[in-house]
């Protein structure tokens, strides 16, 4: 064979250059390195052409492409089912070494074993790395070896742990550089990819207002939280300089950092979750799912503000503040009695940061039938959590325009809807 041999670092859920953990290993091996990202046509097919997470993809690589090709390299975009596409690499290229950072999710650790073995059918080797987490699967667990189910514990282990390793060190590459082949692929259009710009963006991270995070996360109308969901959700930010910095600014805040780890471990050792209660004596419960009262919450016309503007917030710009979240997702299935997984698929649908483990931890919370979840008792207020939160009405108007027009009746009156749900989780949940 007269190709030159080279490395391949696959780009997945980690698109940056700097800190990168894969990268920096690919960078260090011995052979120029060539780096890929795949559009996998599975996870494809199943979104809409405008999809504005996709959008956001795209642009992430065109950055680190346009990156590349100031130091003589470039970028090699593929699309198609993943297999293939690693069939056609190992024809075109004499490819030495596969490095990437690890992906926790059910599907995704599907697709890493086929193309692991793969690669271990044509002799090459294959390296995958901690990227995308500060502590992964197995390395918080309780003194008998099993996963936390609690958050609590699992938080002040993370912490302990994290103090024995604090700094962490960072895995910069620029002085490696040098080592990417010189090589020009051409860089295709979004069209070409089969997608068309969204007018939806993922807003830009904000790390301004950390230091009274704890005072203002709460209150929707203040833009006072990171909107780093995204960032983190596709790696254009690292976790390791996020936490380093994060430790020294505000508790609460690393503390959210640390939940979105609680959810990860968790969709790892119960992979049930995505579709089954984590707690299966809630299997009983007899949901009303009715289609009519689901559209008028997807569409925000349920009658109750808080609702309502959240919902349009989600529909408008693939984001809602968590406060809301956690009110339109108790409405749903306590005031509805609409089972999570219906609210869960919307929300998979529509946010720009939908992320597997926080969405169905989430919502298993909300439901009350995830692992550490809100008491099936305990059912949001909407008209208090208003007064709470957003006492001016200043996110409702921003969501709701016709608001000070009069603003339609509640599709279904509270202290009923409350009774309904209490008693129908009471006697659903199985004893
Ligand atoms: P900040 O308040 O600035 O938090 C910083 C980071 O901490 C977030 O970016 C996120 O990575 C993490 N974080 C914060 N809260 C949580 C949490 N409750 N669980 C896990 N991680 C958290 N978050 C997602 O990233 N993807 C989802 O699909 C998702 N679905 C949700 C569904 C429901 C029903 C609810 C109640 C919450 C959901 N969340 C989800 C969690 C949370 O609402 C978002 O992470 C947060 O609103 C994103 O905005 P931010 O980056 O400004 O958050």
């Amino acid at each position: 064979m007269n190709k030159k041999e080279i490395s391949i670092f696959w780009f997945r859920r980690d698109l940056r250059l700097d800190d990168n953990v894969g990268l920096f290993n690919a960078l260090n091996s011995k052979f120029p390195v060539i780096s890929v990202f795949i559009f996998d046509e599975e996870i494809l097919e199943k979104l809409p052409k405008n999809d504005a997470r996709v959008g956001f993809i795209y642009d992430s690589l065109s950055d680190i492409n346009c990156k590349l090709q100031e130091i003589g390299s470039s970028l090699l975009i593929k699309k198609g089912k993943t297999k293939d596409v690693w069939q056609e690499l190992l024809q075109e290229f004499d490819i030495k070494k596969v490095f990437f950072n690890k992906d926790y999710e059910p599907y995704a650790i599907q697709r890493d074993l086929t193309i692991c073995e793969l690669l271990a059918q044509n002799k090459t080797d294959h390296f995958s790395f901690k990227d995308q987490v500060i502590f992964e699967e197995k390395e918080i667990t309780k003194a008998d070896g099993l996963p936390y189910t609690v958050y609590t514990p699992y938080k002040n282990k993370w912490l302990e742990k994290y103090k024995t390793i604090a700094p962490i060190p960072e895995y910069t590459s620029t002085d490696k550089f040098s080592n990417f082949k010189k090589i020009n692929f051409t860089f295709p259009t979004l069209g070409q990819i089969g997608f068309v710009e969204s007018v939806i963006k993922v807003i830009p991270h904000n790390l301004k207002n950390i230091a009274n995070y704890h005072e203002t996360r709460d209150f929707p109308a203040i833009d006072s939280t990171s909107y780093l969901s995204p960032h983190l959700r596709f790696g254009t930010v690292s976790i390791r300089k996020l936490v380093n910095w994060a430790v020294h600014k505000n508790d609460v805040f690393l503390s959210e950092l640390i939940w979105r780890e609680f959810f990860m471990q968790i969709l790892f050792s119960f992979p049930k979750v995505v579709t089954h209660n984590f707690k299966s004596a809630y299997d009983g419960i007899q949901w009303r799912n009715n289609e009519e009262d689901f559209q008028r919450w997807c569409s925000g016309t349920t009658g109750y503000p808080m609702v309502d503007a959240g919902m349009r917030q989600l529909n408008e710009t693939g984001y809602m503040h968590n406060r809301v979240r956690m009110v339109v997702a108790s409405f749903l299935c306590k005031h509805l009695l609409i089972q999570w997984q219906w609210g869960e698929a919307y929300f998979a649908e529509k946010l720009l940061d939908f992320e597997l483990s926080a969405n169905v931890g989430n919502w298993q919370w909300a439901a009350g039938t995830g692992c550490d979840a809100a008491p099936y008792f305990r059912v949001f207020n909407p008209e208090i959590q208003l007064k709470k939160f957003d006492e001016k009405g200043i996110y409702i108007r921003k969501w709701i325009s016709e608001f000070d027009l009069g603003y339609g009746k509640p599709m279904v009156e509270h202290a009923f809807a409350r009774d309904r749900a209490i008693a129908t989780y009471k006697t659903g949940i199985l004893k």
